[in-house]
């Protein structure tokens, strides 16, 4: 899965509508410290069905929607779009998959224009081997446990990451027969 384009309103620091194309290859966000890098990987999660608002570094998931600043008055609502490419049987298939969250109204998604289900966005990335706890998305404060953690714990991570873990509990019981 690819992808291609990501659309924010009132999502964190991004009150105004930001587009951004997302070319193929690698690419590179960077600015200042508290210009909104991790807000950005933060919106590609959210959008993917995240629900822990801890883990957006929030009290709360209304902690999304951009609070208001000193000459901003803050917004009623966060949406966040993005443009998802996949490979289908007949070529390459877009899908675009919208999160929504109101105050007091609680989280909305969409897939390509219709009402779904939280758990339907989660499968739609599941199956494609990503999504909002895919080892693939490693958030800032993680990079900082890796290096710190004992070797032990260390690796029980990258088991978990690589998706061996559950093969030691069959190994133990292997050998216990
Ligand atoms: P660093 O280089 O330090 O990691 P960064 O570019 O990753 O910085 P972010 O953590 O993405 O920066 O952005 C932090 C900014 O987002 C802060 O200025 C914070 O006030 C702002 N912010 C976070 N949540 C909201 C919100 N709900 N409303 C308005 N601004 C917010
Ligand atoms: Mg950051």
């Amino acid at each position: 899965m690819r992808i291609k384009r990501l659309r924010l309103t009132g999502f964190k620091s991004f009150v105004d509508p930001a587009d951004l194309r997302i070319e193929p290859g690698l690419t590179g966000v960077v600015g200042p410290n508290g210009c909104g890098k991790s807000n950005l990987l933060e919106a590609l999660r959210w959008t993917m069905g995240e629900n822990s608002a801890r883990s957006m570094r929030g009290a709360g998931m209304e902690d999304v929607i951009f609070a208001g600043t000193a000459s901003r008055p803050p917004r009623d609502f966060a949406e966040v779009a993005l443009l998802a490419e996949r490979d289908g049987p007949d070529g390459p298939e877009e899908s675009e998959i919208v999160r929504r969250i109101e105050r007091g109204a609680g989280s909305a998604y969409r897939i390509d224009g219709r009402d779904v289900r939280a758990r339907d966005v989660q499968l739609l990335f599941a199956d494609a081997a990503t999504g909002a706890h895919s080892p693939a998305l490693v958030s800032q404060n993680r990079i900082g446990a890796v290096i710190a953690a004992r070797p032990v714990e260390r690796r029980a991570m990258l088991e978990e990451a690589a998706g061996i873990a559950g093969l030691h509990v069959r190994r133990k019981d292997a050998e216990t027969r």
